[in-house]
C-alpha cells in the first residue's frame, strides 16, 4: 500500500473522554458535571474523567482516593464496559462504511489511510463530513488528525481535542512538532522522559537535533525509532481491521471422549494459552467461539459478544459456558475449539473496574514468567500460589538493579500500554 515517495494522508479520530460521554449520553444528568470513572474502592484508579473534573487537577491512573480528595463534589461511576463495546462497535461501524482502509487502534481510536482521496475531495473536507457524521449518528464527541502519518496525525489529534480537529500539510510538520513536550512522542513514557530531560532535552525540535548515533546508544533500537518519530518520519502502515480475524486453538483426541471434567480442563488451558497470546501481541478480543465436533463428525460452534478483554478470568467462564451449552447429547466428543475474534489491535487492557494494582501486577508477573520460560511455564491447575509468583518476579527484578536501555524502554511500554487505556 505504502509507495515511497508518495505523500500519504493518515486521519487519527479519537472519542473525547470516550467513557464519560457515553455515561452522558445514558444519563444526560451528568453532562456539565465533574464525572470520574474508575474503580470504587480506595485502592482503584481514574480511568478516565471529564474535563470538568481535569479543572480540580484529576487525572487518569491517578488513585481514586487521591481523585475523591481533589474534587469532592465530583460523580463518580464504576464505569460499564458492555456499553462501551456497543458504542465502539457503532463507531467502527460508520468509519468501516466510509474510509477505504482504517484500522481500529484501540476502543474509542482509529486510523484512517485516505491516500488518494483527494483526487476527488479535499481530504480535510471529507474527514471533516465524517467526524460531524459520527458525532450525529452516535451523540458522541470526536476529534481527528489529519497529516502524513500516523505519529503526526495522532499528536495533531491530541493538539486539537477537545472536539476539535486539526491538519498537519507534510510542509508544516516541522513547525508542527518542533514546540512541543517531547512527552507528546506516544512511545515516550515516564523512564524515557526523565532520561532525556536529564540531558535538558525537553522539545521535539531539539531531540529531533540531536544526532540519531546518541539515541541509538541511549535507547537502542527504539531510540532511532523515536527520533525519527520527531523528525516527523513514520513508515508504519494502516493495518485494515477485519472482524473475522481470530487466534485460536483446537484439539482432535486420539480416542473419543465424554470425559466432561477433562473437557473443561482442556477448554481452560486453551483460553489460557490464547489469552496470553492476546497479551503478548497486545490485543483484546471482543468475541468468544467454541466448537465441539461429536464423533459422528456433526459439528457445532456457538459464539458469544463480549466486552473488550483480554483476561483470562474473564474469558474462562464464558468459554465454559458456551461448552455446556454445546454439549447437549450425551456422545462422544471427537474435537473441541476456542477461539477469538473481533480483535483491537495495541492495546492491553486493565481490568478497569475492579483495577487494584495487585490484579495488574498479578498479570505481568505471570506473563513476564510465561515469557521467560515458555507459555506452559504458568498454569492455573499447577497449584502455584499467586503470591509466589509476585515473589519470583519481584527476585528477578532485584537481580538486574540497573536497567539496561532495551529494559527501560520496555518498562515505558508496559507502563504506555498501562497509561494507553485511561482514555482521554
Ligand atoms: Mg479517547
Amino acid at each position: 500500500m505504502a509507495v515511497t515517495g508518495m505523500e500519504r494522508h493518515i486521519v487519527h479520530m479519537d472519542m473525547d473522554t470516550f467513557f464519560v460521554s457515553v455515561e452522558r449520553l445514558m444519563n444526560s444528568k451528568l453532562i456539565g458535571k465533574p464525572v470520574i470513572i474508575g474503580g470504587m474502592s480506595d485502592r482503584g484508579v481514574v480511568s478516565s474523567c471529564s474535563y470538568e473534573a481535569r479543572h480540580f487537577g484529576v487525572h487518569s491512573a491517578m488513585p481514586m482516593k487521591m481523585a475523591r480528595a481533589l474534587c469532592s463534589e465530583a460523580i463518580v461511576i464504576r464505569g460499564d464496559m458492555d456499553a462501551y463495546t456497543r458504542h465502539s462497535r457503532v463507531v467502527t461501524e460508520i468509519i468501516a462504511e466510509k474510509a477505504p482502509v482504517y484500522e481500529k487502534a484501540s476502543i474509542d481510536e482509529h486510523y484512517l489511510d485516505i491516500t488518494g482521496m483527494d483526487r476527488f475531495f479535499g481530504c480535510m473536507q471529507w474527514t471533516h463530513e465524517l467526524r460531524q457524521r459520527i458525532m450525529k449518528e452516535t451523540g458522541l464527541p470526536i476529534s481527528c488528525g489529519l497529516s502524513v502519518n500516523k505519529t503526526v496525525s495522532k499528536i495533531a489529534t491530541g493538539e486539537a481535542k477537545p472536539n476539535g480537529e486539526m491538519e498537519i500539510p507534510d510542509r508544516q510538520v516541522k513547525n508542527f512538532l518542533s514546540p512541543l513536550s517531547i512527552r507528546k512522542i506516544p512511545m515516550i513514557g515516564n523512564q524515557t522522559f526523565h532520561l532525556l530531560r536529564s540531558m535538558g532535552i525537553s522539545t521535539i525540535g531539539t531531540l529531533g537535533q540531536i544526532p540519531m548515533e546518541m539515541m541509538d546508544s541511549l535507547l537502542g533500537k527504539n531510540g532511532i525509532v523515536i527520533w525519527k518519530k520527531a523528525n516527523g518520519i513514520d513508515p508504519t502502515p494502516v493495518v485494515q481491521y477485519s472482524e473475522r480475524k481470530s487466534i485460536g486453538s483446537e484439539r482432535t483426541f486420539q480416542r473419543d471422549t465424554m470425559d466432561v471434567a477433562g473437557l473443561h480442563d482442556l477448554i481452560t488451558s486453551m483460553v489460557e494459552k490464547l489469552a496470553f497470546q492476546l497479551r503478548k501481541e497486545e490485543k483484546l478480543t471482543s468475541c468468544v467461539t467454541v466448537k465441539i465436533r461429536y464423533s459422528n463428525f456433526d459439528t457445532h460452534t456457538l459464539q458469544k459478544r463480549v466486552a473488550y478483554t483480554s483476561f483470562d478470568h474473564v474469558l474462562m467462564p464464558i468459554a465454559r459456558e458456551l461448552f455446556d451449552r454445546l454439549y447437549q447429547r450425551r456422545m462422544l466428543i471427537r474435537l473441541v475449539g476456542v477461539r477469538f475474534s473481533g480483535l483491537v489491535r495495541g492495546v492491553q487492557q486493565l481490568n478497569l473496574f475492579e483495577d487494584t494494582s495487585e490484579m495488574v501486577h498479578l498479570y505481568l508477573a505471570v506473563d513476564k514468567l510465561r515469557r521467560r520460560y515458555g507459555s506452559d511455564s504458568v498454569k492455573r491447575a499447577s497449584g502455584i500460589q499467586l503470591h509466589d509468583l509476585e515473589e519470583r518476579s519481584a527476585q528477578s527484578q532485584l537481580q538486574k538493579a540497573v536497567p539496561s536501555p532495551e529494559d527501560r524502554q520496555q518498562i515505558d511500554n508496559l507502563k504506555n500500554r498501562r497509561w494507553r487505556y485511561w482514555y482521554r
